[in-house]
């Protein structure tokens, strides 16, 4: 059963019957931070995966040739990436790959 409140409420009931919803609902949904209302949003959007695909779960198999490490960003999570000049930076040749 969906925990609602009367402004996600006829939201996620459209997104529930197949319809888009709209740039400024899904700005809501993105708003909300009380954890009644995100149940809500995480119920919602488990029982249109089930609709959708049921239980089945499938994934790709995904491999990309880095043909550098070096990187000018600096995500916080990354250990891949190397500045230029730096121990490690690599970049790969026709030869390599
Ligand atoms: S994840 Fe690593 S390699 Fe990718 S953009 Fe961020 S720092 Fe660069």
């Amino acid at each position: 059963m969906l925990i609602t409140t009367p402004t996600l409420d006829p939201i996620c009931q459209r997104a529930l019957a197949g319809e888009d919803i709209s740039e400024a609902e899904g700005i809501v949904l993105l708003q909300q931070t009380d954890g009644g209302a995100i149940a809500t949003i995480r119920q919602t959007a488990d029982r249109l995966r089930q609709q959708q695909s049921g239980d089945t779960v499938t994934y790709v198999v995904n491999r990309n040739i880095n043909f550098t490490n070096i990187c000018e960003q600096h995500c916080s999570f990354c250990a891949f990436r190397r500045d230029a000049g730096e121990e490690g930076a690599y970049w790969l040749n026709e030869g390599m790959i």
